[in-house]
């Protein structure tokens, strides 16, 4: 029996060290990259050493079968990128609002992340728990996007029936981001839009905190894992990865039929 914990604990740290983060240094923004608009207004940047440290400390920390499963498909390295000052082009030319953008994982098949400024900014607990870092929670969600982008998962048709999920004619101005063009219709949507409408004015008058308790609480109400989670089914399913592995208390406040689809999506 002492063999077999041994045997365990060694194939465990095995594990964890094989994953190896690659911290890239700035590009040039005319070298051919993918991500051109964003590199336009949020310039890469170099690595602190603190913010390597802070960020190994937080991917040691993060689900071991998630990290298991991206890189059974993805291989060994994850990339890691710093970027700047993250304000989301889009956003801000269509509807004059600051949406920050914190972090994003590349459209290509390559196994990376970016973190903002905002990301290293960001220095809260998520609500509702004494422990969890808004930034464990960030990265973790991003993860959440990697493994769709892997299994296609906010694409199927019994993940889009969960929440019904419709594609919108139109755009709500207040939402997050504006590459919104989806509907959640299992929410009524006169009251979603005064569900925003309520976090942009507690945002406009710098209410931040208010702005995050009051989300969290309407979340709760409506079985979601959180009010992000309604931009659409990709921000939806990385919540909800986001919210099984660190939010168990909004996590087992979600209809069982979520609960069931994710559990067996993760298997
Ligand atoms: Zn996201």
């Amino acid at each position: 029996m002492k063999y077999l914990i041994h045997l365990f604990t060694i194939t465990f740290c095995l594990q964890i060290q094989a994953l190896e983060l690659s911290f890239e240094a700035p590009y040039d923004c005319r070298e051919n990259f993918k991500h051109t608009s964003y590199c336009i207004v949020t310039r890469p940047k170099e690595w602190k050493e603190s913010e390597k440290k802070l960020i190994r400390k937080l991917l040691e920390k993060s689900p071991k079968d998630l990290i298991k499963q991206l890189k059974n498909d993805r291989g060994d390295t994850l990339h890691l990128y710093r970027m700047g000052f993250g304000q989301s082009p889009v956003g801000r030319i269509l509807y004059k609002q600051n949406t920050e953008t914190i972090a994003w994982v590349h459209h290509e098949r390559r196994w990376a992340i970016s973190l903002t400024d905002n990301f290293f900014a960001i220095d809260k607990l998520i609500e509702g728990s004494d422990h969890i870092t808004f930034k464990h929670y960030t990265l973790v969600h991003e993860l959440g996007h990697l493994l769709d982008r892997s299994k296609n998962s906010s694409e199927k048709k019994d993940f889009l029936s969960l929440y019904i999920w419709r594609r919108a004619e139109q755009v709500d101005p207040l939402s997050f981001i504006s590459r919104t063009r989806w509907q959640m219709d299992a929410i009524d949507s006169d009251e979603l839009k005064g569900i925003r409408e309520s976090i942009a004015n507690y945002v406009e008058q710098d209410q931040l905190k208010e702005a995050a308790r009051y989300a969290y609480h309407q979340a709760q109400k409506l079985q979601l894992p959180s009010i992000y989670a309604t931009q659409n089914p990709s921000e939806c399913f990385a919540e909800l990865v986001a919210s099984y592995y660190l939010a168990p208390e909004v996590f087992s406040n979600l209809p069982q039929i979520v609960r069931q689809w994710l559990l067996a999506e993760l298997d």
